[in-house]
């Protein structure tokens, strides 16, 4: 197949992982890779982890070291925005007029902070989350402890922050609209089971409550004011509500957008030639023949793979089960499975109370996701997980409660 050159607009890490997929498939053409952040593409989960606590620095963000770019030909432009795409001309238009013409065009252009309409979000102390300059700017203030911090958001970005904002001894109060934090992605129980842990370290829940506005003075933050009129002081808040996939540069170009940029399973779009992966592709997934669209490091990852290959004109598709993690305190959690096919509360293995369990989601009897929190590497659970689900067979949940079968014996 002749592909010509290839433009990837996204200097994250679905664009750069696609890049270093091209070259590892062997294709010698001219890639340039458009990313609109000054930093070559970067890792965001350590961002509000170990980079935001300072026990991991900026050599552990790199996608690819700094120099594979220039090693392997790819026409890094960084700090450049692209601002249209001609489909028909097959050309991206750039900040300042330049036109790219590509054989074959990846989107790769992420997801933006989700900004609610609150007055006083223009106060030095608020800000969102998204980028490694937020990570080094909110470090920099939590390191000093003793402040008030208040997150709105109880979803798993502003759990970290909490997480890291009470590592550093400030006072933290975490605020969002559901009942539980976490409530929507894994059920009450297990919202639960991380509130607890936040509270033990001394984190205040105000939930279900939502931010009518943030008081100031002097131009700086004091307090953010509920909608239930309470005044919670506030040295800094950090707005993680979300975040709205980047679809401006394709919707503008007429491409199909439903919760993202809408592509079939090798991550081709409507258009010709131009594919899309990452935080901002809406993807069908051969599992459950839905679309899906991950907000997700591995889905990143696998996602850039994937359209790499495609791109080349090989068979490829998106079909890994999806998965992610988080890191909070003295709790490491892995999650694969599909949160949207999910109904009821989960099957544990293991005790909540001990901080070691495993918690099964079934449908119709076969294991849909699986949770893993703090269970031993060895006995590799997530390997157990994604092998449960890629079977679709049913399995007792008195079984997959029963610790002492082991994990890779349920399919038996
Ligand atoms: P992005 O990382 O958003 O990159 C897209 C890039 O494209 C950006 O640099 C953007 O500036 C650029 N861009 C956009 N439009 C244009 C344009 N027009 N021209 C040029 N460039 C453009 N996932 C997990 O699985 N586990 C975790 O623990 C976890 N923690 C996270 C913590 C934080 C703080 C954040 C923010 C995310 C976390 N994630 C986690 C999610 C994961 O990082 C994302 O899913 C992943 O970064 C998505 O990669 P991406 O390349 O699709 O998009």
């Amino acid at each position: 197949m002749v592909v010509g050159n290839i433009v990837i607009v996204g200097g994250g890490l679905a664009g750069a992982t696609a890049a270093k997929t091209l070259r590892a498939e062997g294709f010698g053409g001219p890639v340039v890779l458009v990313a609109a952040e000054s930093h070559p593409p970067y890792l965001r989960p350590p961002l509000s982890k170990e980079y935001l606590l300072g026990k991991a620095g900026d050599d552990t963000l790199p996608v690819v070291p700094e120099d594979w770019y220039d090693a392997n030909d790819v026409d890094l432009r960084l700090g450049v925005q692209a601002t249209a795409l001609d489909p028909a001309a097959r050309a991206v238009v750039l900040e300042h007029g330049q036109r790219l013409e590509y054989g074959s065009l990846l989107l790769a252009t992420g997801a933006r902070p989700r900004t609610i309409p609150l007055p006083g979000s223009g106060l030095d102390g608020v800000s969102t989350f998204r980028t490694v300059e937020d990570s080094r700017r909110l470090h920099a203030r939590l390191a000093e402890g003793g402040l008030n911090v208040v997150m709105v958001g109880s979803g798993w970005i502003g759990m970290e922050l909490a997480a890291a904002a009470s590592t550093f001894g400030n006072t933290v109060t975490l605020m969002g609209l559901e009942d539980v934090p976490l409530g929507a992605a894994i059920g009450p129980d297990l919202g639960g089971f991380f509130r607890e842990l936040h509270e033990a370290h001394g984190v205040r829940f105000r939930l279900p409550a939502s931010a009518a506005g943030i008081q100031g003075q002097s131009g700086r933050a004091t307090a953010v004011v509920t909608d239930a009129g309470e005044v919670l002081p506030a040295d800094l808040v950090v707005v993680a509500v979300g975040v709205v996939p980047e679809v401006g540069l394709a919707e503008a170009a007429g491409l199909g957008i439903r919760n993202g940029i809408l592509t079939d399973a090798s991550l081709r779009t409507s258009a010709p030639v131009i594919f899309a992966a990452g935080d901002v592709a809406n993807a069908l997934h051969p599992f459950t023949g839905e679309h899906h669209r991950s907000e997700h490091w591995s889905n990143a990852l696998n996602g850039g793979k994937v359209a790499a290959k495609a791109m080349l004109g090989l068979d490829a598709t998106l079909d890994t089960i999806p998965y992610f993690y988080t890191d909070q305190y003295d709790v490491s959690m892995e999650y694969s499975g599909f949160p949207t096919l999910v109904a009821g509360p989960p099957v544990i293995r293991g005790s909540l109370a001990d901080k070691e369990f495993i918690a099964f989601w079934q449908q119709e009897g076969r294991v849909i996701a699986g949770m893993n929190v703090n269970w031993p590497r060895a006995a590799k659970p997530q390997k157990a997980i994604k092998a449960l689900i890629n079977a679709r067979t049913a399995v007792s949940p008195d079984l997959l409660a029963d610790s002492s079968v082991p994990l890779d014996q349920l399919l038996d």
